[in-house]
């Protein structure tokens, strides 16, 4: 039997990069068996799925690398791939278990479930529900009040216990599982029924998943059990902790948002008319009765404040290399045992197996991605840089927008070995693209402009000329000149005549090496901003 693996998200929001580390496990594994991979979209809950949101998903899986043989966009032998489009599915394995005896109509509102979950936790005791026995004056009652039930699962006496790939062998007592809900008021199955009803037909072989779902799991092994389905295997992947500790959440961006709004005193109104949003909804999250990801990103964009990093877009527009997140997320839970960190998929797929996927959390090091992402910066060719430099242009803004190839091109060749990211990378764009107004800091303008022997700006005054003769404006000929010019005027110190330049050039004392900033800069914006420097400090 040809193994089959899927990754089903919820289109609810953003891929959160947990979602992707599970997604590409799947993939590493399917790979590595000769396997195929299955995408599915699990958009049961009407109010909260999109099409959006789905084609985001699909789309930062595919930024990442991760890919799939079937799937909603390309169709397969276990098609539709959209939950929301196999209602007859559930709705058969719905028959049956109510056929059986294995299921039920449950006809309290969501008003008198919350009433016994408090007489439960007022006497102590874990709610669990179980089947009550209604009357027919109340089943009257339910249907005169327009009541619709849901369809709960009754739990069978017994206990299940099963091998998890990962964890090992895992006991569940039946006993302390509730009669959950299969089918909702509005016909739809829960995650629980369509998930089982849905490996089931699409053969499923192999069903990993995070550890948060472990419960859920035992779950789905009594709905097998009654459906009498054979049960793929189970694997559950560790959680990814962030180095502080806890869940990486989506909350955490609602709480850094919250946070910062609050403790600067922001004006909900205020708030609401810079980002576009109801000031209900505003006044709602502030007041932690919401923690809706769309109202944070608004509301972090409006102060120019910096959300954590959670979802796959947050790494793109951070300006990571896919293939370093996808390295990165391979050793979040796995280890082939030795040192190694830096991989290619193909190399990944080779390696991996589910025998060293780890049990405990797994954390989140910020500092090692981005690490990583220097690594694979400086280990890729200049064309690939500005291909990806374009394209996060493109998509982020920023300075790199409009500028030519040429520009681009010198500009990677110039930073791309001290760079950590493309955000670094257009950030670093902007002193050659904008005369600087300002020069600094003081001590700076001290020591290389106005002290000395020979100060700085007369080191200008013999530059200028030297450097306005040069026929070719390339690297190698402005560093030649700058060195003739220090050799003859200044001792051989190249420092004194590099230095003043740098300044007048970038507005400060650090960039690249000389001939590279100012080659960049371009040969008449390098003489207009000498030209400036000077008469700003001449003038001074
Ligand atoms: N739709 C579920 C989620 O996004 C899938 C869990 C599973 O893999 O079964 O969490």
């Amino acid at each position: 039997m040809i193994p089959r693996c899927r990754f089903a998200p919820s289109p609810t929001g953003r891929l959160h990069v947990g979602g992707a580390r599970s997604a590409l496990f799947n993939l590493l594994f399917a790979r590595n068996v000769g396997g195929r991979m299955i995408l599915r979209i699990e958009d049961t809950d009407q109010v909260r799925s999109s099409r959006r949101a789905e084609d985001a998903i699909l789309d930062d899986l595919r930024w990442v690398g991760v890919g799939w043989d079937e799937g909603p966009d390309v169709g397969g032998p276990g098609a539709p791939y959209r939950q929301s489009e196999r209602r007859p599915l559930y709705d058969e394995a719905l028959h049956t278990l109510l056929e059986r005896g294995h299921a039920y109509h449950a006809w309290e509102t969501p008003e008198e479930l919350d009433a016994l979950r408090e007489e439960a936790k007022a006497a102590k005791e874990n709610f669990r529900y179980r089947k009550v026995a209604y009357s027919d004056a109340d089943l009257a009652r339910f249907e005169a009040e327009g009541r619709i039930p849901t369809v709960r699962l009754a739990i069978p006496p017994g206990d299940v216990s099963f091998v998890d790939r990962i964890l090992g062998e895992v006991t569940v007592r039946y006993e302390d599982l509730e009669d959950f809900v299969i089918v909702k008021a509005d016909g739809f199955p829960t995650y629980h029924f369509a998930v089982v009803v849905d490996d089931h037909h699409m053969k499923v072989t192999h069903v990993l998943r995070a550890q948060e779902h472990l419960l859920n799991t035992t779950k789905h092994l009594v709905l097998y059990g009654l459906l009498g389905w054979d049960v793929p295997e189970h694997g559950h992947m560790p959680l990814i902790f962030s180095m502080g500790g806890g869940k990486m959440s989506k909350r955490d961006k609602a709480k850094a948002a919250r946070q910062d709004a609050l403790e600067r005193g922001a004006d909900p109104e205020a708030l609401a008319s810079s980002t576009g949003l109801p000031l209900a909804r505003i006044e709602a999250f502030l007041n932690r009765d919401n923690d809706e990801v769309e109202i944070a990103e608004a509301i972090a964009d409006a102060l120019g404040v910096e959300l954590p990093e959670i979802d796959v877009v947050d790494f793109r527009r951070a300006g990571y290399l896919p293939e370093a997140l996808l390295n990165f997320l391979a050793l979040l839970g796995w280890s082939a045992g030795d040192d190694r960190e830096i991989y290619t998929l193909d190399e990944l797929i080779a390696a991996f197996s589910l025998d060293r996927v780890g049990t405990t959390a797994a954390r989140f090091d910020h500092e090692k991605l981005k690490w990583m992402n220097g690594q694979y910066i400086r280990d890729a060719s200049v064309g690939r840089l500005v291909t990806l430099a374009r394209g996060w242009a493109a998509e982020f803004g920023g300075p790199l927008a409009g500028v030519d190839d040429a520009f681009l091109r010198a500009l990677v060749a110039l930073h791309q070995p001290r760079v950590q990211t493309l955000r670094e990378l257009s950030e670093a764009a902007r002193v050659y693209l904008e005369r600087p107004t300002a020069w600094g800091p003081e001590k700076t303008i001290q020591k290389h402009l106005l002290k000395g022997q020979v100060p700085g700006l007369e080191a200008l005054r013999r530059a200028r000329p030297a450097l306005a003769a040069l026929d070719r404006w390339s690297d190698a000929a402005i560093e030649y000149a700058v060195e003739a010019l220090a050799e003859a005027d200044f001792g051989g110190k190249m420092g004194k005549v590099a230095q003043p330049l740098r300044i007048a050039a970038t507005g400060g004392p650090v960039s690249p090496p000389i001939g590279g900033t100012l080659a960049l800069v371009g040969k008449a914006e390098t003489l207009a901003r000498i030209d400036a420097c000077l008469a700003h400090f001449e003038g001074a």
